[in-house]
């Protein structure tokens, strides 16, 4: 049932952890794959990793708070695939841990423009070409963070809840018209983006702690949900917050 091919996978993100496990577990599972990142060579990289799995790919080099770049990057997927059928919008931005009355407003603002703003602008085109063609899935990506309070990390929190809060009310809309909706809460991943904790000894040990099962999360860890989630396996699992966590979030 995890069987994709002929599909077109869209990842945003894609030139690194998260996205770029998706991408090539999307390749894995048959899925033609679509990555879009603003980091060129990262994106190359990807594709060359995806490629080994025989499957068609595609790359644009796109900032995903642009709304224009994001429909141009859909239209593209349109026309050399002729198709889109899953996305993953996985593209995110997390500031450096800090008590809310030292976040600069601009550091608020770009983490609403990549995590919220970007995941919307993405949504209304990627939904726009599935229900012209019959349907299809997306999932997005939040956090354990978008599930529960996160003191060091107030604005990225209240970016991630606002993706749930997205995810599951236009999930709910569409539900019945063929396009299935969920998002991906992740809790601390190894990736580039959370080097600035995991870096140390001392950060990787109390984050570390805050995982029941005792380790952190590698990023095939989420790639293999994300691809279950669009997947026919999944088929009735909608405007679900996934997450994937080592029992972060577990009460
Ligand atoms: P990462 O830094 O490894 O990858 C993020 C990718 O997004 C990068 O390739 C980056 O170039 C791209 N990106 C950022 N801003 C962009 C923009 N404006 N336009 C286009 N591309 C842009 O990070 P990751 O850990 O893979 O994170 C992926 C997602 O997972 C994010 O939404 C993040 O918030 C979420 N997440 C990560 C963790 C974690 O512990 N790593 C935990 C929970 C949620």
């Amino acid at each position: 049932a995890l069987d994709l091919e002929g599909k077109t996978a869209f990842i945003t993100g894609a030139a690194s952890g998260i996205g770029r496990a998706t991408a090539c577990a999307f390749a894995r599972a048959g899925a033609n794959v679509m990555m879009v990142d603003r980091e060129k060579g990262g994106l190359e990289e990807t594709a060359d990793m995806v490629r080994k799995n025989g499957v068609a790919v595609g790359t644009v080099v796109a900032d995903v708070t642009d709304r224009v770049q994001i429909s141009e990057a859909v239209k593209a997927t349109i026309e050399q695939f002729g198709t889109l059928d899953c996305a993953h919008n996985s593209a995110g931005f997390y500031p450096a841990p800090m008590d809310i009355v030292d976040v600069s407003e601009d550091i608020a603002r770009r983490t609403l423009e990549v995590n919220y703003w970007a995941t919307y602008y993405c949504m209304q085109a990627q939904i726009k070409v599935m229900l012209e063609r019959g349907g299809g899935t997306i999932v997005n990506t939040s956090s354990v963070a978008g599930l529960v309070g996160a003191p060091n990390d107030a604005v990225y929190s209240a970016s991630k809840h606002a993706v749930v809060g997205l995810t599951k009310s236009v999930a709910l809309a569409y539900a019945a018209r063929g396009v299935r909706i969920n998002v991906v809460c992740p809790g601390v991943i190894e990736t580039p983006m959370v080097e600035k904790i995991i870096g140390t000894d001392e950060g990787r040990s109390v984050v570390t702690a805050m995982h029941p099962i005792g380790r952190l999360g590698a990023p095939e860890e989420i790639a293999n949900a994300v691809v279950w989630l669009s997947s026919p396996a999944a088929s009735f699992v909608v405007a679900t917050s996934f997450a994937v966590d080592g029992g972060f979030t577990a009460d």
